[in-house]
């Protein structure tokens, strides 16, 4: 029988069979380990890596698309949400609570576990209680290593923190991703062309731009049209600034690493332009809309990231940089600020005080949802985990 949203009846469906609807109350039966996430069957003839063409995810595959399916059943629920799950589900085996549910209720550890013991568990009930279980903790907590992006994350809600680098739940890219993504290659690109004394032509580096570009996490090919045609503008303002500009940059998109105590942090730089006397300007592009120069101003002297930079600057090469910036593509608009010291003490604190918040969390097995507002708007709105996290303030 087919589904018909308008009886008022139990439906009974599969989580694949339910994706993109709603109900007051839903029932998630059979939740019990190894049919919760099912195990893994690898395919009958291997593909070799080198052959597919997508950025395969990474970590457990299996496990990740599994826990993707259970939140996208979870938030089918609106009002009321059962999971439900049984010892004995037939079998010679006692079944054990699927994973999923002691992640999305944050238990270490089943209470439905101490029913029914054996003898021999009922003697051990009475040993010193074993130390407590935390949640797997994915790295090594003593030496934390971070990126600016994980500092952010952190920084936008820790329990976001948790979804991405924690539990690794995979979400589609959203679009703004891609597009800056697009824009990153071909200013790249160009860039490098240019320090190398052969820049590409505004058509080669369009075509570099196309060529990147990424229809995923689009909402209709429209705003895929309408959003490649922007970027496609964008690069031929900046093309058109920067064939006039004979500045030649010193590094484009290169790595950097250093560390504070037992935190390492990881990033990369846009651009680094280094003039005679060691003047020091870095340059991060951004590809976000509406744009004035008193916002971009503010945002540059608030942007943790360039702070971070300049820090980096100041350990590795004793150098305070004389300038950062970020460069706003959609515009030609720039933001700038020379740093201080007292910059460098704040960024350093900043990223300290984040690595032992995280340390914390992870050790307490709980990171609490605390989103960040932007104005009036809490980071849900923004958050690719807001139609699955229970905590959500974003109105969906
Ligand atoms: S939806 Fe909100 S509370 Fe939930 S993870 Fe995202 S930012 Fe945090």
């Amino acid at each position: 029988m087919e589904f018909d949203p308008e009886l008022d009846a139990v439906n009974v469906m599969t989580v694949h069979g339910a994706k993109g609807l709603e109900f007051p109350v839903v029932f998630m039966v059979n939740l019990v380990a190894d049919r919760f996430p099912t195990r893994s069957r690898s395919d009958a003839i291997e593909v070799p890596t080198g052959l597919i063409r997508e950025t395969l995810p990474r970590g457990d595959w299996h496990l990740e698309e599994e826990r993707r399916l259970f939140y996208v059943g979870a938030t089918r629920a609106k009002n009321l949400l059962y999971f439900s799950w049984s010892r004995d589900v037939g079998g010679a085996r006692v079944k054990k609570i699927s994973p999923f549910v002691l992640e999305a209720l944050d238990k270490a550890k089943s209470a439905a576990d101490l029913i029914k013991l054996s003898p021999l568990e009922k003697i051990e009930k009475f040993a010193p209680p074993p130390p407590r279980q935390t949640q797997q903790v994915m790295f090594d907590v003593d030496v934390l290593k971070l990126t600016q992006g994980s500092i952010d994350d952190y920084l936008t809600c820790a329990y976001k923190y948790r979804y991405i680098h924690i539990l690794r739940v995979p979400i589609m890219r959203h679009h703004a991703i891609a597009y800056g993504a697009a824009l990153h290659s071909a200013v790249g690109a160009y860039l490098n062309s240019k320090k190398n004394g052969r820049p590409l032509t505004l058509a080669q580096t369009l075509e570099v731009f196309e060529n990147a570009w990424d229809s995923e996490g689009f909402l209709t090919v429209e705003h895929e049209e309408k959003r490649k045609a922007a970027g496609k503008l964008a690069i031929e303002k900046f093309w058109k600034r920067e064939s006039k500009d004979p500045k030649l940059p010193t590094l484009i998109e290169s790595k950097f690493n250093f560390s504070l105590k037992e935190v390492t942090i990881v990033g990369r730089f846009d651009r680094v332009d280094i003039e005679p006397g060691s003047k020091v300007h870095i340059i991060d592009y951004k590809s976000s809309e509406n744009m004035d120069q008193e916002k971009a101003n503010a945002q540059a002297k608030e942007s943790n990231q360039l702070a971070i930079y300049a820090l980096y600057y100041w350990k590795r090469h004793k150098i305070l940089p004389q300038k950062l910036t970020l460069h706003f593509l959609e515009t030609g608009i720039e933001g700038s600020y020379t740093p201080t010291q007292k910059d460098l003490d704040k960024a350093e604190k900043l990223i300290l005080d984040t690595a032992e918040n995280i340390r914390a969390d992870t050790k307490n097995n709980h990171f609490p949802a605390n989103p960040k507002y932007f104005g009036r708007e809490p980071a849900c709105v923004y958050c690719a985990y807001n139609s699955i996290c229970p905590f959500s303030l974003a109105k969906i």
